[in-house]
């Protein structure tokens, strides 16, 4: 299965496959590919495209030196969510503040 998706405007196909070599994913920003070993664990396949759209993020986003930075990409794939469901609960928070 492919898709295209657009990182800060540029297109990439996201292709699911079904096996990878020594790898959960790999992502291509020469050539806007990005590949995904099919999962169905979710968490494990969350984990893997926001890692792999990490790399091709830093890359879009001019951030040439970090893309292929395995350390940050690993780090955000195990924090963004924690990081994401702290913000919503700051939000909710002040939601019931005002009422
Ligand atoms: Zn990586």
């Amino acid at each position: 299965m492919k898709t295209i998706i657009k990182i800060k405007g540029t297109p990439y196909k996201v292709n699911f496959v079904d096996a990878l070599y020594e790898v959960d994913g790999l992502t291509d920003t020469k050539n806007k590919n990005i590949y995904i070993q099919k999962s169905e664990d979710k968490e494990e396949l969350q984990k893997t495209l926001i890692h792999e759209l990490t790399h091709a993020f830093f890359y879009e986003c001019g951030l040439i030196q970090y893309c292929n930075s395995e350390i940050l990409a690993y780090w955000i794939e195990n924090n963004l969510s924690d990081i994401f469901n702290s913000a919503c609960n700051l939000i909710d928070c002040l939601k019931q503040k005002k009422k």
